[in-house]
């Protein structure tokens, strides 16, 4: 029995043709589905009884079961999911001004294997379906007030989107449709570590969506030490991805995630590297600093709030564009994968 949350609104008209229906009936499904967030067939009165007993049989609304809430003082969300087969999944939700922003996961653990992140320390057991990446934003949507839904999405939780990417796509599509949860692709956002190939393939998607990538290095032999797929993809072939990119995409900005990791990469020799890597190789694109969350088993520390803004000012004195990252529900569980690998009791947070 396929999951109903697994179909983009093309995909689920040719199954109500397939079913005699006409594709309207898929309209008015999506409409129950994602904007007034039926849980059961019997709840969608205008669908005649008998159509919902053959829906019924053909298609399951499963939507995995809350394992741990958490929700802390500035509204933060953090919810540990349980999928079908028993896999843990967490997402959260971060309330910015400008909207309601949802971190989802795209992956059971993550293979890249990079030297700081908690998602690495569990090797990747399995993709998410598509139906599961829908449902992290289904089951948080479910607990929010009519008007306080999810306005934003990252693909920023455990795994590597491109790992997963036609999966990540389909997500994509479904939350962009605007029959059902009308998310705009301007307010979608992926994070990669930095797949050469699929990053290619995403500026030809011919979507408006957003592209982030892990930098956390501007050079080869810094990145290789700390992000171990640098030495499958070094920094040459990244330059050459995202210039392709920039060409398909119509030269949408670009944002470099780095985390600032005290006396690795936070000195001003990697802030000056930066500078170049950016003004050298004429990428459009901004720098997200990110403050890191110091995973117990991990060798290392945050850098201070003087270190971040001497990087900082050294980025903007050379005219690069760079925000720190707002931290969200310090008082929880801090980062992404940190709650399921401390319930796995792989990490003490
Ligand atoms: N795999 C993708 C997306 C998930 S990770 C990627 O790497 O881009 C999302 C972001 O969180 C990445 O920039 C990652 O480097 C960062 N991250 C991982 N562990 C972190 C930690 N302990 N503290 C802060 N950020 C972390
Ligand atoms: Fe995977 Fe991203 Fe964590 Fe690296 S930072 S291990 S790619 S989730």
């Amino acid at each position: 029995m396929r999951n109903i949350y697994d179909f983009t609104l093309e995909e689920f008209k040719q199954e109500m043709v397939a079913l005699n229906q006409k594709e309207f009936r898929a309209v008015q499904l999506f409409n129950w589905l994602y904007i007034k967030e039926a849980k059961s067939f019997d709840e969608m009165s205008d669908v005649s009884i008998k159509f919902r007993e053959v829906l019924k049989e053909k298609y399951s609304l499963f939507l995995p079961k809350i394992l741990v809430k958490q929700e802390s003082l500035d509204g933060t969300i953090k919810l540990l999911l349980e999928m079908e087969d028993g896999a843990k999944v967490e997402t959260v939700l971060m309330r910015y001004d400008y909207g309601n922003v949802l971190c989802v996961t795209s992956q059971v653990g993550c293979n890249m294997g990079c030297a700081f992140c908690a998602s690495g320390l569990l090797k990747k057991q399995r993709d998410l379906k598509t139906y599961e990446i829908v449902s992290q934003v289904m089951v948080m949507n479910s607990l929010l007030e009519k008007d306080d839904k999810i306005s934003h999405i990252v693909v920023m939780g455990t795994g590597e989107p491109f790992d997963n990417y036609d999966n990540v796509m389909r997500f994509i599509h479904i939350l962009n449709c605007n029959k059902g949860l009308n998310i705009g692709a301007r307010h979608i956002t992926v994070s990669t570590s930095g797949l050469t190939e699929k990053i290619k393939q995403y500026g030809k998607e011919g979507l408006q969506v957003n592209l982030a990538i892990s930098l956390h290095a501007p050079n080869d032999e810094l990145r290789s030490k700390i992000m171990k797929i640098n030495r499958a993809y070094p920094l040459e072939k990244l330059v050459e991805a995202l210039k392709q990119y920039q060409i398909d995409s119509n030269n949408r900005r670009l944002t470099f995630e780095y985390i600032m990791l005290a006396g690795v990469n936070d000195n001003l020799k990697e802030a000056d590297e930066l500078v170049h890597f950016i003004k050298d190789n004429e990428l459009f694109a901004y720098v997200n600093l990110i403050p890191y969350n110091e995973v117990k088993e991990m060798p290392f520390k945050r850098s201070d709030n003087t270190r971040v803004h001497r990087f900082m000012s050294h980025l903007k004195k050379n005219g690069i564009n760079v925000t720190v990252r707002k931290e969200f529900g310090t008082d929880i569980d801090a980062a992404c994968g940190q709650l399921r690998a401390k319930k796995e009791g792989i990490i003490e947070c």
